[in-house]
């Protein structure tokens, strides 16, 4: 049990909180439109945003509210630790902060407590052992980095530098070289000239999730400079993550706009469709479900536009002959998580298997085949559940579908 001295935790609160989060504190009316949305307590755990922000509201109350100065503070703080345990099961999807009638932007809330969490010594043995590896190996699988590059097949040409740049993410290097080789014969095939980072490194998604950036900005700086210096004006992401990470989190660490825009693989896919560059081949009859990845969807509508992250992955399945696009019955801005993001897959690994097997058994009820993404990530929990509850849906990612279909 944790339980805090109120001096220090004022100081890291302040540390870790913006004064509009202070205020977001504040400003719950306990609607519970969030709790209805969450799929985590629809996986039967108890953790609403509106608990979670009554929980910690109420510490600043015990330190400075009006029985704190009736009758003065107490010995100890006070005990935050279902706060902590609640933050370790959220998946950061976000859907609470589109019901949120307060309009509270409750996954940088979640990101600022955990880093809030950390400094007050809430750690997770699972959750810090990824961080190490991140710190160390430049990777969240403790992969040897010098094996990082092994998946890209010798018969590409990568430029040295060009104005269009591929990041491919850790997921896609150690876990999903398949999707990364699909991504690559594309750009081949469609004579797209492009270059890469000579050292990539981790994005450092899951430490702004779990509130442990600060020590990784020197290598996020490396890889800003090196993309700036290989003349590169616009980055394709294959992963959500990594997309949402550098749209959002990278010009944190850098201080001001980066040099270089950032663009999902799948709307550099439908601009190679409308120019004639992608032919498909004989229609294969298939009904595909498109699921909306948080990080790539939801997250970016401000930064990119809801035609970026939502419609254009549906615009390139359409566009495959012979695809039938379904959609969930929550999609886009209301889309369910697959439930391993923010950290969950690594830390509660039954819960994302909980989550992710409930969107499996959607997509048997809308008779689809094939169950598309546009994250390796999503794709990774969706699959492994698809196989452990004996699923015949196939699960892939949109670039891929477009690799076996091209002519
Ligand atoms: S971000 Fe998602 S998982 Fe976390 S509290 Fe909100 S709705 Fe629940
Ligand atoms: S939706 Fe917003 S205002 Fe309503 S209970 Fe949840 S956090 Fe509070």
């Amino acid at each position: 049990m944790i339980r805090l001295k109120d001096p220090t935790f004022t100081e890291i609160q302040s540390r870790w909180f913006s004064p509009l989060q202070m205020l977001e504190l504040d400003a719950c009316t306990r609607c519970q439109e969030c709790v209805a949305a969450c799929p985590v307590v629809r996986a039967g755990f108890p953790d609403g945003a509106m608990e979670r922000i009554a929980g910690w509201g109420g510490t600043g109350v015990h330190a400075t509210g009006l029985i704190a100065r009736l009758l003065g503070k107490p010995a100890s703080g006070p005990d935050l630790t279902a706060v902590f345990d609640s933050l370790l099961r959220c998946t950061t999807c976000g859907k609470c902060s589109v019901v949120c009638e307060s309009g509270i932007s409750t996954t940088e809330l979640w990101e600022s407590m955990r880093g809030a969490g950390r400094e007050l010594g809430f750690r997770n043995a699972a959750v810090e052992k990824t961080i190490d590896a991140i710190a160390q190996q430049k990777n969240p699988y403790s992969a040897v980095p010098e094996t990082r590059a092994t998946w890209i097949p010798e018969n590409v040409p990568i430029a040295s530098s060009a104005p269009v740049g591929f990041f491919a993410g850790c997921t896609v290097a150690f876990r999903q070289p398949e999707l990364g080789r699909a991504a690559l014969r594309i750009l081949a095939r469609s004579n797209t000239r492009f270059c890469m980072l000579g050292n990539e490194s981790c994005c450092g998604s899951f430490l702004f999730r779990t509130g442990s950036w600060r020590e990784y900005s020197a290598t996020i700086l490396s890889m800003i400079q090196d993309f700036e210096e290989r003349g590169v004006k616009t980055v394709l992401f294959p992963c959500a993550g990594c997309l949402k990470t550098a749209t959002i989190d990278w010009p944190r660490v850098y201080g001001r706009p980066l040099p270089f825009r950032t663009m999902p693989f799948s709307v550099f896919l439908r601009d190679l469709i409308r120019e004639k560059k992608i032919r498909f081949g004989t229609p294969v009859p298939r009904r595909v479900a498109y699921h909306d990845p948080c990080h790539g969807g939801r997250h970016l509508v401000h930064p990119l536009g809801k035609d970026w992250v939502f419609e254009a992955p549906r615009d390139v399945l359409s566009a495959i002959p012979g695809v039938e696009l379904v959609e969930f019955p929550d999609n886009r801005e209301s889309g369910i998580c697959c439930g391993a993001g923010g950290g969950v897959k690594i830390g509660v690994p039954d819960l994302a298997s909980i989550i992710a097997h409930e969107k499996i058994e959607s997509v048997h009820q809308m008779k689809a085949d094939i169950l598309a993404s546009t994250c390796p990530f999503c794709r990774r929990n969706l699959g492994e559940a698809g196989v452990t509850a004996g699923s015949n849906v196939e699960v892939l990612d949109v670039i891929e579908l477009v690799d076996r279909m091209m002519e």
